[in-house]
């Protein structure tokens, strides 16, 4: 029977028209969908008038909440002057040239071009080709194979999909395609043998790297993608020294880090990159989200000369470098990320986010003790919570209490939007939040997990 309340005429419309991605199908004619009408700063509010405090910034991507005027206008004269014009065949576009400069400015190593695209995913999918191109250029065609980690999260086309380690991204679509392998995720909590120390566990994951690379021939492997934080996997914190001791063994076997900071990018953890404060050297980036801080969709990689020279190369033997989107490079959404950029700069953002994580880390340590919380991570202004049966033994629980979901249902109705992966409620506010939002945001996932119990 359903006790939900009956769909609003909205919902209905929703249900009729809408097919909602990473959404339980067959369970949402009874709750309808909670549409989602305005919003301001990091407060959306609902078309029945409900407020929420948005604890995910949307989707770890509205980094300057939402409503920002100095975005609004910025689009609004980009619309004005040119809406739209492309890349391809060497048409310029000055907004991007712009992006292209900042990214290049802020970059954590010598970055010499950037090619856009509309999203993440097009991002990893476009880092893949890339790979292959590269590998094509230099002679060496047999070397393909691009290294993921299980939870990793890297986007849902089908390559993007298949570089994602996580099950409900390959179940039912016959994924992952070849020439992906995934090797151990650096989760201590979960993974972390009895007895292991943080060490010894890094220690373990690198030679099972190693021992990953010499199986499948490291001649045949390009790069390995990696996020700092893991963000959809369930916001993971790599132990200290985890890129201190794998980085090593790719650089021996010619094996490049493309680093994904869809996520991470643009002050999330208290630097620019989640690169530097996880001590990562890529080679390449990936960056999306906060890039624009979710105001119009873009995405961006971001490529050392080395790499672009041996396009050039190739390009001089097989003809035009054939990629590129439509969209890649909207001046939209350079516009906008070249508004953001300066908004984070001109509000100092990273020394607003540092002021703010002993914040985010004092009530998460709170939350770490309570009954139903087997763990709560956290890295910058980016949190897990993990709800477990029992403490003690981590046992987590049974599938079908859906306690993720529950707890995230129940916050909702508290006024706070968390994001429920699996067992664990992911928590990444705006970064323009005040502390006392901040610990607004807290008191309600504190009042969720209690009426949870
Ligand atoms: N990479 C990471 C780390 C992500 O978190 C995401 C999305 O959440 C993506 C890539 C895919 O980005 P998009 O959804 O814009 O395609």
């Amino acid at each position: 029977m359903n006790s939900n309340p009956p769909l609003t005429n909205v919902q209905a419309r929703d249900l009729d028209a809408i097919l909602h991605p990473y959404t339980p199908l067959h369970t949402l004619p009874q709750t309808g969908a909670t549409v989602i009408d305005h919003g301001k700063g990091v407060y959306v509010y609902d078309t029945q008038g409900n407020e929420y405090i948005e604890g995910m910034s949307g989707l770890w991507c509205a980094g300057l909440g939402f409503g920002n005027e100095e975005m609004v206008e910025a689009a609004t004269q980009q619309m004005r002057s040119l809406p739209y014009y492309h890349l391809f065949g060497g048409m310029g576009i000055e907004p991007a040239i712009e992006l292209a400069e900042k990214l290049k400015e802020l970059a954590p190593v010598p970055i010499s071009k950037v090619f856009f695209t509309s999203s993440g995913s097009e991002a990893n999918d476009t880092q893949v080709k890339l790979a292959w191109y590269y590998n094509n250029a230099r002679g060496k065609p047999e070397k393909k194979k691009i290294i993921s980690r299980i939870k990793a999260y890297h986007g849902v086309t089908i390559m993007s999909a298949s570089l994602t380690g996580l099950p409900y991204n390959h179940k039912g679509f016959d994924l992952p395609i070849d020439r992906v392998v995934h090797t151990e995720c650096p989760h201590y909590y979960r993974f972390g043998q009895d007895g292991e120390s943080e060490a010894d566990f890094v220690t373990r994951l690198a030679t099972s790297l190693r021992e990953l690379i010499e199986r499948e021939g490291p001649d045949t492997i390009a790069a390995m993608i990696a996020e700092p934080v893991m963000g959809a996997g369930g916001v993971i914190v790599p132990p200290k020294g985890y890129f201190e001791a794998i980085q090593p063994i790719l650089d021996e076997y010619d094996i490049y880090l493309i680093d994904d900071e869809v996520i991470n990018g643009f002050g999330r953890t208290g630097n620019w990159w989640g690169s530097e404060t996880l001590g990562m050297t890529p080679k390449t980036i990936s960056a999306a989200k906060q890039l624009t801080s979710a105001y119009a969709p873009l995405g961006a990689v971001m490529l050392p000369e080395d790499i672009y020279q041996a396009f050039v190369d190739h390009s001089r033997q097989i003809g035009t470098f054939g990629h590129g989107f439509t969209y890649g490079g909207h001046p939209l959404g350079c516009a906008l990320g070249v508004k953001a950029i300066e908004i984070y700069q001109k509000l100092d953002i990273l020394s607003h986010v540092r002021s703010l994580i002993p914040v985010f880390e004092a009530r998460m340590k709170k939350i770490a003790d309570h009954p139903i919380v087997g763990e709560a991570r956290y890295c910058g202004l980016m949190g897990g919570v993990e709800l477990v049966a029992d403490k003690a033994t981590k046992q987590p629980f049974d599938a079908s209490v859906g306690i993720g979901p529950k707890a995230a249902t129940l916050a909702r109705q508290n006024g706070a939007i968390f994001r429920a992966i699996g067992d664990t409620l992911a928590v990444c506010p705006p970064m323009i939040i005040t502390a006392e939002e901040l610990n607004a945001l807290f008191d309600r996932m504190e009042k969720a997990l209690d009426d949870t119990e």
